[in-house]
């Protein structure tokens, strides 16, 4: 692991761009004067070496660049993540062992449910395992929860039928 890599090598020296000779050559978006060297990965913006801000062997442009750090979809740029894989495994494995939460499995486990398929493709973290198999586990006691308040709300229905 290369923590500070600056420290030893220092700073890499910035390319500025190349100034554009030949006007038949495609120019840099921002830069009308300099030379397209990359498209941005993202919006294939043509830019010069100057513009050109790579973050994960990525090309960005700077406005994709702020964007995806304000969306939080640059993976690298993330520094908030929250951990629904956890959430959802507790939402299934608490309230059935607690006095008054056993009554609310149905919701709890429908919530868990809804975590499970919603949140399964949150992209992972680099400084944080992120299991599925939380999910897994959750998704199954989640359903198994349901499948017991099906059962017993059938059965209700059953023997109210049959008391008439
Ligand atoms: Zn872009
Ligand atoms: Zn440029």
């Amino acid at each position: 692991m290369r923590a500070f890599p600056a420290l030893i090598h220092g700073p890499r020296a910035g390319a500025a761009g190349e100034i554009l000779a030949d006007p038949t050559l495609a120019a840099c978006f921002f830069h009308p004067t300099r030379k397209a060297a990359v498209p941005c990965d993202a919006c294939g913006r043509f830019l010069c070496a100057l513009c050109d801000c790579e973050l994960d062997s990525r090309h960005l442009c700077p406005s994709c660049l702020s964007e995806g750090k304000k969306k939080g979809r640059l993976d690298a740029l993330r520094v908030r993540h929250t951990r629904f894989d956890n959430m959802a495994f507790l939402l299934t494995v608490v309230p059935p062992f607690t006095l008054i939460g056993a009554y609310f499995t149905f919701f709890t486990a429908s919530a868990a449910l809804w975590l499970v398929v919603a949140k399964w493709r949150t992209p992972r973290q680099a400084l944080l395992p992120y299991n599925r198999w939380r999910f897994v586990v959750a998704g199954l006691l989640a359903l198994a929860q349901l499948v017991g308040w099906a059962m017993v709300i059938y059965f209700i229905f059953l023997a109210t039928r049959f008391r008439r």
